[in-house]
């Protein structure tokens, strides 16, 4: 199996190729073809399966291939202060969002989609800045994404795709009110559909609820 039997489009297959990605690990041999088709996946898989770029490539290629890299145009809802990205990846740690953050710039690479991190510490006004570049992924550690809802700098009302990572982890970290007032802002009309992927190392009772309560109609993936 080579990256070659997904199907890419070929500015996200390069920057798979320059990351020296040559052969997809199992959750993403399975994982691509399944978020690329729409669907949404809760996979069990530990740290080191290659699951960062098993969701990252295939919402990088989706918000590619149906043009939501372009920049918003003539709505008065688009300031320049306030980001409405398309795709948001919630995880535990400063340092899990960062790996997934430096991930996704290799794969945006020259496409002109726009990843930013937000995690908590003392690096709030560095952070609005960034955004204020403008951003079409946000990568974020619950809290923090929920402060710069706060401060006026994201809005949720664009999220096409979802990203729960470490969802066992986030939630033995107290993160569950977090998540759930954070899933709740999506999906306000005239978004429409969302597409919600989570990935959780153990499959508890605890992650199940929060699959059914998230996820619609969804494939379970164990690697
Ligand atoms: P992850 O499980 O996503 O944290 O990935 C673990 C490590 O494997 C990271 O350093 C990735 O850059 C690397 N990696 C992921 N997928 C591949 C692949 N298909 N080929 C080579 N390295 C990979």
């Amino acid at each position: 199996t080579s990256f070659d039997d997904v199907q890419l489009t070929e500015i996200i297959r390069n920057n798979v190729n320059l990351a020296r990605y040559d052969k997809p690990t199992p959750v993403q041999k399975y994982a691509i073809p399944i978020i690329i088709s729409g669907r949404d996946l809760m996979a069990c898989a530990q740290t080191g399966s290659g699951k960062t770029a098993a969701f990252l490539v295939p919402i990088l290629n989706q918000m590619y291939e149906h043009g939501l890299s372009a920049p918003p145009q003539s709505n008065r809802q688009y300031s320049r202060r306030k980001q409405y990205p398309l795709g948001l990846v919630l995880a535990p740690t400063r340092e899990l969002a960062t790996q997934i953050f430096e991930e996704a710039k290799k794969f945006a690479y020259r496409s002109r989609m726009r990843p930013a991190v937000l995690y908590g510490g003392n690096n709030t006004s560095e952070q609005m800045r960034e955004l204020d570049r403008g951003c079409h992924l946000i990568v974020a550690t619950p809290g923090r994404l929920e402060d710069m809802i706060t401060r006026g700098k994201v809005g949720l009302e664009n999220i096409r795709f979802l990203v729960l990572d470490e969802a066992d982890r986030m939630l033995d970290m107290g993160f569950e009110p977090q998540i759930r007032r954070i899933v709740e802002q999506l999906n306000m009309p005239p978004t429409g559909q969302r597409q919600t992927l989570m990935f959780s190392a153990t499959f508890p009772k605890q992650i199940q609820e929060l699959a059914s309560d998230f996820l619609n109609n969804y494939i379970f993936l164990a690697v």
